[in-house]
């Protein structure tokens, strides 16, 4: 399987770029955190039937909380997440499309944090923590479309996403938001 998107020499567009800018002066004060609360970025790549999608969003946006999950609310938090993160045919609208998912990956400190809980259990409640979820998928029509309605419906605290898109069109970057959810490729 080919790494579209990594093989791809990115060109961030103004929208992005200014996005970040925002970003970094937030970040000043926080610790790993480079992002936005409400904000999260989707890149996606489709290539003949090949489509390809990487989001990374802050943990906030997706679970309510960026510290180590330490109580067991938090943990069913992350663990309800986890599950709705494993199922992207939903998420994208994909299923109808006769798309089959190939890979799924979901990168965050937070899965791995319960173990060192105890050694660092003060006063870290401001640092950042992102979530990431890398997705392939197989689609045996042409790909028309890609709603995000299913992402908004599930992670409210999802108010904005910011897409960078390669399809047959090119490249484009555009927002999602619940009230304009769908993509055109
Ligand atoms: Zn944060």
């Amino acid at each position: 399987m080919r790494h579209l998107l990594l093989a791809l020499p990115f060109v961030w567009l103004p929208l992005i770029a200014q996005a970040h800018d925002h970003a970094h002066e937030h970040a000043e004060h926080g610790s790993l955190g480079a992002h936005e609360h409400g904000v999260a970025n989707l890149n996606i790549a489709l290539d003949g039937k090949q489509l390809e999608v990487q989001l990374e969003s802050p943990a906030m946006n997706l679970i309510g909380f960026e510290h180590a999950a330490r109580s067991e609310a938090d943990k069913a938090q992350l663990e309800n997440a986890r599950r709705e993160l494993e199922k992207p045919l939903t998420l994208f609208a994909l299923s109808s499309n006769n798309c089959r998912n190939t890979r799924i990956e979901l990168h965050s400190p937070l899965f791995y944090e319960g173990v060192h809980e105890h050694h660092h259990s003060h006063g870290h409640d401001d640092e950042h923590s992102e979530i990431h979820a890398h997705y392939q998928f197989e689609c045996t029509n042409e790909l028309k479309q890609l709603s995000l309605a299913e992402l908004f419906k599930r992670f409210p605290a999802t108010e904005k996403v910011q897409v960078q898109l390669i399809g047959p069109a090119g490249q484009q970057g555009l927002i999602l938001t619940p009230s304009q959810p769908r993509l055109s490729f």
